[in-house]
């Protein structure tokens, strides 16, 4: 196994609709992981009607959304007019590509709520069609010697996803105890995000919430995982183009970002609205037009 030595580094803690997250992606120093461009862990959280995921209408360009719950349930309705809860074991994904709104439930629907949201990229092959949105209830299984896999995109271990993105990569939630080999492809980049337990990469031990760098040209992985240890492994081709993010919007530069902003502001047709009882979030002034 070759690849560059392990780097961790932290997450930190933001608010999304009220509920404290713990975002591990873009973070200073490492803005992507192949085309991944955003990780948010949510709870685990004793869910209260204070104290739940409500996340209201708000727009995105430019970027898939995977949903990856690990306890409870949340409604996804989007401007598609979908409606759709999703469950542990199951796949929300949303592509956004021209323009999309959506909003998050778990009101009055779990007791604890835990799982990550994150973002992908969109190629400028892609990222300006029509938007689209995919549920995936039954996802391929590996069985490895110490744990399972569950392959939320790309191919592992010889199965693939059904869910389908726009460039090469790879998403797996691995559970297990003890030393994993996992096979990996060597054009890719990599990171494991630790959900549960703990895991040893190499020199680099890490914990809930913190995010293990592995770099590309790596054919394998070995894995120690502490009893009851689960984690998030995330690959893909190096993304080849330069992204603008800020706020919900992935674009190439600030002028898009910009008439994104204004054309949700404006409640332009771009956008069209969700049905939810939730309250549609207004989007900030970008800081370079102040
Ligand atoms: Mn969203």
């Amino acid at each position: 196994m070759t690849g560059t030595s392990p780097v961790i580094s932290e997450s930190h803690v933001t608010d999304v609709g009220g509920l404290a997250v713990h975002r591990s992606l873009p973070r200073h120093g490492r803005r992507m992981v192949g085309a991944w461009c955003f990780l948010d862990r949510f709870g685990p959280i004793d869910v209260t009607p204070e104290r739940t995921m409500t996340v209201g209408p708000h727009p995105h360009i430019g970027l898939h959304t995977v949903t990856w719950v690990l306890q409870g349930e949340v409604l996804h309705s989007d401007s598609l007019g979908n409606q759709q809860p999703i469950r542990p074991g199951q796949l929300n994904l949303m592509t956004a590509g021209g323009g999309i709104a959506h909003a998050e439930d778990a009101r009055e629907r779990s007791r604890t709520l835990d799982g990550v949201q994150l973002w992908v990229a969109q190629l400028e092959s892609t990222r300006h069609a029509p938007p689209s949105f995919a549920h995936h209830a039954d996802l391929p299984h590996v069985d490895l010697p110490h744990g399972q896999a569950t392959i939320l995109v790309g191919e592992f271990a010889g199965s693939r996803s059904p869910a389908a993105t726009d460039s090469a990569l790879i998403g797996v939630d691995i559970a297990g105890s003890g030393s994993l080999d996992v096979p990996l492809d060597p054009a890719f980049e990599h990171a494991v995000a630790v959900l549960h337990g703990s895991v040893r990469i190499e020199n680099a031990h890490a914990s809930p919430n913190e995010l293990v760098y592995l770099g590309t040209d790596r054919q394998g992985l070995a894995l120690f995982l502490e009893k009851g240890s689960r984690i998030l492994l995330l690959g893909g081709r190096p993304f080849p183009e330069e992204i603008a993010m800020w706020w919900n919007f992935v674009a190439r530069d600030r002028t898009e970002l910009a008439r994104a902003y204004q054309d949700w502001t404006d409640r332009t047709d771009r956008f069209r609205s969700v049905t939810t009882s939730l309250h549609r979030i207004e989007a900030p002034r970008p800081f370079w037009l102040q």
